[in-house]
């Protein structure tokens, strides 16, 4: 019973979207010791709300209200399950408008950027609510006569879903929905920057009829809630979104009870361009790939790599587009690039192009950048080296390096040095060079002519350090499920 009194956010359409409280078995509720965080909107740097900040006890409570709840959900018949997960891709449909704004509010990205994630965020809703239906098993016919083994698929228990600021609805549904469609209960502990879109969620899925306990919310800092998540045996699985160090940590905090892991970390996504590319669609992918969420993506491409014959050209066009994007509040009419996540991320940002430059680096375009507000300027830089600090790690950011490079053989090389592989690109019109460099490439996923690969259809995800198992896709309910060998003799 919902009795807390909740005030709106300018601009919804439904206050009851808002809310500043966790789900812990379908119950909203405060901390217990009453404290709280408070979320702020990156354009302006305003408070636009508190959450909870729930400590171990209440993750306890809400491991607890997932395991009752598994007892019948997992019970239930798989197309119950979906016919739930329909109707709650209905409601994220009916209220599009009002999940976009609390996300931009929350994490600042353009408005019609979020509006993308939401219609993304809700695909993965509807895919798994399909894929429930298809959820079998399989007969082997046993080597002694009188017996058969029934391959059973069942789900994995309750799921601990940890999510980060960046895409605050889709890295959630990309889980949840896979989990619930497997019959699994989940706690789902969204981040501290954005924790309004996990829980305008949570309110949805209740109103879709989706049972007490089957999703619970706990929001606040995470170091506790962490320890909870990873420590409590009756947690069967995590699964992870976010940095590789915090993904490598809690990867260690689960070994002890031995859990089912899924991990998609960070990236340092190469984007090669060939002599022999169509320049034009190169620049296009590269905006696409660099620039969406203002660069904080962990499919970004974070090193361009150009060869000699064309670098100038694609350099002189990148940098034309880049000089002219607009950057502002993500409510702003045609803001194409918003406020960074925080003041860490702008500092990392400016400590990545301070390094290069100090390293021969120019600055060969940028774009203005209004006063005040969390932002950074949109650039392109020429002369990247291995040597640069941007060239190891993720900028997230809105700094596109140029590297050159003479051959084939050193464009491979130079992609797959980094212990990162998530995603890779490249520009060619070769067939041939398309195949091998395609199989050469050392990343999870890899877009040929294309700067966009994510889709609900295709399996997202990562090798090296960039982490384990694949979300969306066919593949992406084998996550929370297990395999079952029932040996039956004497038949
Ligand atoms: P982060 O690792 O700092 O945080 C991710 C989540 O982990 C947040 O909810 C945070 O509160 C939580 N967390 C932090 N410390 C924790 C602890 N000790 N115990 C439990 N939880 C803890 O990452 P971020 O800054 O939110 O997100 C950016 C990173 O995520 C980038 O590295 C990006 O590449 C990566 N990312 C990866 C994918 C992917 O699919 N591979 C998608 C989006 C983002």
């Amino acid at each position: 019973m919902d009795t807390m009194i909740y005030p709106s956010l300018p601009g919804l359409k439904d206050a009851g979207l808002f809310r500043q409280a966790a789900l812990i078995g379908g119950q909203w509720l405060p901390a217990a010791n009453g404290k709280t965080v408070a979320v702020t909107n990156p354009a302006t740097g305003a408070v636009i709300g508190t959450v909870p900040d729930a400590s171990g006890a209440e993750t306890a409570a809400a491991i607890a209200a997932a395991d009752t709840a598994f007892q019948g959900w997992r019970k239930l018949p798989h197309a119950t399950r979906a016919a739930a997960l329909e109707r709650w891709f209905a409601l994220m449909e009916e209220n599009a408008e009002d999940l976009a704004l609390i996300l931009t509010l929350e994490q600042g990205k353009p408005l019609a950027e979020a509006k993308g994630e939401i219609a993304y965020g809700a695909s993965f809703v509807k895919w798994f609510a399909e894929e429930a239906r298809r959820i079998d098993g399989s007969v082997i016919p046993a080597p002694a006569g009188d017996r058969q083994i029934v391959v059973l698929k069942e789900p994995v228990g309750v799921s601990a879903i940890v999510t980060p600021w960046n895409f605050p609805n889709a890295m959630i549904t990309r889980k949840v929905a896979p989990a619930l469609a497997a019959g699994c209960t989940v706690v789902i502990k969204p981040s501290e920057f954005t924790p309004f879109s996990a829980l305008a969620l949570g309110v949805l899925a209740e109103r879709a009829g989706i049972p007490a306990g089957v999703i619970n919310i706990v929001t606040g800092m995470p170091a506790e809630i962490g320890a909870e998540l990873t420590a409590n045996p009756v947690v069967r699985k995590l699964s992870f979104t976010g940095s590789t160090r915090v993904g490598s940590l809690l990867m260690a905090q689960c070994a002890p009870t031995v859990k089912r892991l899924s991990l998609e970390l960070g990236g340092n996504a190469p984007f090669i361009v060939f002599d022999d590319a169509d320049l034009e669609a190169a620049v296009e992918g590269a905006i696409a790939s660099k620039f969406r969420n203002g660069g904080q993506t962990c499919v970004c491409s974070n090193r361009i790599l150009v060869q000699a014959g064309v670098y100038d050209a694609f350099a002189a066009k990148l940098g034309a587009k880049v000089s002219a994007m607009k950057v502002g509040p993500g409510l702003e009419p045609g803001v194409e690039i918003g406020p960074m996540i925080n003041a860490p991320a702008i500092d990392k940002i400016a400590r990545h192009v301070a390094d290069a430059v100090a390293k021969g680096a120019k600055v060969l375009a940028r774009a203005e950048v209004p006063e005040g507000g969390q932002f950074a300027a949109p650039m392109v830089l020429t002369g990247a080296t291995e040597a640069m600090e941007l060239a190891q790690e993720e900028t997230f950011g809105p700094v596109a390096p140029l590297f050159r490079f003479e051959t084939e053989e050193e464009a491979v090389r130079l992609a797959n040095a980094t212990p990162f592989g998530l995603a890779a690109y490249f520009y060619t019109e070769s067939h041939r060079r398309a195949w091998r460099v395609g199989q050469a490439l050392e990343f999870g996923m890899v877009g040929l002519n294309t700067g966009s690969i994510s889709t609900t259809v295709s399996p997202f995800g990562g090798v090296k350090q960039s982490g384990l198992g694949r979300e969306g896709a066919r593949v992406g309910i084998e996550e929370y499920l297990e395999t079952k060998a029932f040996h039956m003799a004497g038949l």
